[in-house]
């Protein structure tokens, strides 16, 4: 069995972390919400409250709105140089990076995940997609067009407006990056919402991007709920592109919201079911290594986890015990320890759906080799989890479960694997263990996924771009296609 260290005797270390903000920030002024009302956000390792938060609604997004778009059309941020805008954002780098104990505890408090993760994954991979972007901010250019007869032509690559950007709650710091780097280089300004199990990072990188000089108004944040906050965003009819990550199911409805009120341009970073298919002549370690990374990383709350491992029926048994002994190793407990490898759950929700899973995975006749319960009394932890023999229909081997719940599933030869990889609604990742080097390019060019890792998995970068095939949504982040989503296209024609 993995580790638990969960004693109820040994208080979970929560450091003295200071929460500096809770309060919505419209218009470059930190605010109550206009109904007054506030909602707790919770220790996940505990479930005790860590602080009241403004709930921001419709009338709150509303007022945002209207101090991004002046923000936009009569601040300095419009007529600011592009460079001074790429200035600001190496600021806030700077700034993140200065406090990066604090930002990761914090992060860790709010989210659960253990500090040795947000300490050396989402605080440097955040402060790397600012720098990122900084450097794009005078870097967008436009082309001249060799149209017919005597005109010049070229075109002008404009920020797209006010945008607004809903955000979940599995990498609240790296989420919000991703949106607010490429939306501040392209000029645009923001409404985000972030997720109310985790407001707490976001509201403080806010203070942080106002001390590095973004102009009143530019950014502005709303924390509180999806189908008030979050719909008044994606409903807004002066919020002219909408950026969300989340479930495919609220993706949809972001689209119809979208439809339905201003046509604003719609991004989608869903949910994912992505198959990680390990070959018989593949580095046996490292494949057990990036199967176990792959699935349980960040307590399996990612939407590219590769839940469907398919194992080549040559070596599924010895790979197989290998999985689950490595899973054994993991060290369930305190978030703020700095040997814990896995934190709890972000949320009683995900918990009780996690362990329903769990159960339907068993019902269903898969054969649980490790795991399969709650770990401690309190706080959502759930043991990592290892279910050998799992067929396609199995309802674990179907629905994202965002949780330390592994799959494992035998294949024969490639044609089979690519196939039954490609049997899902979901393309967000895949991954692809061989030596073979032609098998493992045959693999990624039929492979239906925005993203796949060739002898490695999860591996991130800035400039690398992200997003889904098939119901994995719409678009891509990060790199410069991420540019793409906040920045209009104008074509000036002039007779010569
Ligand atoms: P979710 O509901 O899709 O939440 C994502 C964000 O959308 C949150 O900020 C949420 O607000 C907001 N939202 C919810 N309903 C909305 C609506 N009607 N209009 C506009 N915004 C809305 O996800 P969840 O409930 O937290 O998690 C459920 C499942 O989604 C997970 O089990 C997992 O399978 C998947 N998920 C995927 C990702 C990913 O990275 N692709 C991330 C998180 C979850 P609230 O804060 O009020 O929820
Ligand atoms: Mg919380």
């Amino acid at each position: 069995m993995a580790t638990v260290s969960l004693s109820e005797e040994k208080n979970l270390s929560r450091p003295p972390v200071e929460i500096r903000q809770t309060k919505l920030l419209i218009d470059g002024q930190w605010v109550e919400s206009a109904s007054g009302k506030t909602f707790e956000t919770l220790n996940p390792a505990t479930g005790e409250v860590i602080a009241e938060v403004a709930e921001g609604d419709q009338e709150d997004v509303d007022r945002a709105v209207k101090a991004a778009r002046k923000a936009l059309e009569t601040g300095p941020w419009r007529t600011m140089d592009a460079r001074e805008r790429g200035k600001i954002l190496y600021r806030l780098a700077d700034l993140i990076e200065r406090n990066i104990d604090e930002l990761a505890a914090l992060e860790t408090l709010d989210n659960g995940k253990p500090i040795r993760d947000s300490r050396n994954a989402d605080l440097p991979l955040t402060i790397d997609c600012y720098r990122y972007y900084a450097g794009w901010a005078d870097k967008l250019e436009g082309k001249t067009v060799p149209i017919n007869g005597p005109y010049f032509c070229y075109t002008r690559h404009e920020p797209v407006g006010v945008v607004g950007q809903i955000i979940p709650w599995n990498f609240p710091l790296l989420m919000q990056a991703w949106k607010w780097g490429p939306a501040l280089a392209a000029g645009c300004a923001i409404v985000l919402k972030p997720a109310e199990q985790t407001p707490l990072t976001a509201l403080r990188v806010a203070e942080l991007a106002l001390e590095a000089g973004v102009p009143a108004g530019v950014i502005n944040v709303v924390p509180g709920f999806g189908p008030t906050a979050g719909r008044a965003i994606a409903e807004h009819m002066d919020i002219d592109k909408v950026a969300f990550t989340g479930s495919t199911e609220v993706g949809k409805l972001i689209m119809q919201a979208a439809g339905r009120s201003n046509l604003k341009r719609v991004t989608l970073e869903l949910g994912g079911k992505s198959p990680n298919i390990v070959f018989a002549d593949s580095d046996l370690e490292a494949a057990v290594e990036g199967a176990f990374f792959g699935l349980f990383f960040n307590q399996g709350q990612c939407c590219c986890a590769g839940s469907r491992l398919f194992v080549e029926k040559k070596i599924y048994d010895e790979f197989v015990d290998r999985v689950v002994s490595r899973t054994r190793q993991q060290v369930v407990g305190d978030p703020f320890d700095s040997n814990t490898t896995q934190g709890p759950q972000v949320s009683q929700e995900q918990f009780d759906k996690i362990l329903a899973y769990i159960q339907s995975g068993r019902d269903q006749g898969g054969k649980l080799l490790t795991g399969g319960q709650r770990a401690g009394e309190r706080g959502y932890f759930i043991e990592p989890t290892v279910f050998a023999d799992v067929r396609d229909d199995m309802t674990i081997a179907q629905e994202e479960i965002f949780g330390p719940v592994m799959s494992v599933i035998p294949f024969k030869d490639v044609d089979e694997v690519i196939a039954r990889g490609n049997q899902s609604l979901y393309g967000l990742a895949a991954a692809v263990w061989t030596r073979d080097i032609g098998k493992a390019h045959r693999l990624a060019a039929e492979l239906k996924a925005g993203t796949v890792w060739i002898n490695c998995y999860d591996v991130f970068d800035a400039a690398a771009p992200f997003g889904g095939f098939k119901m994995s949504g719409i678009g891509r982040e990060l790199g410069s296609y991420a540019l793409e989503n906040y920045l209009e296209v104008k074509t000036v024609t002039v007779a010569l």
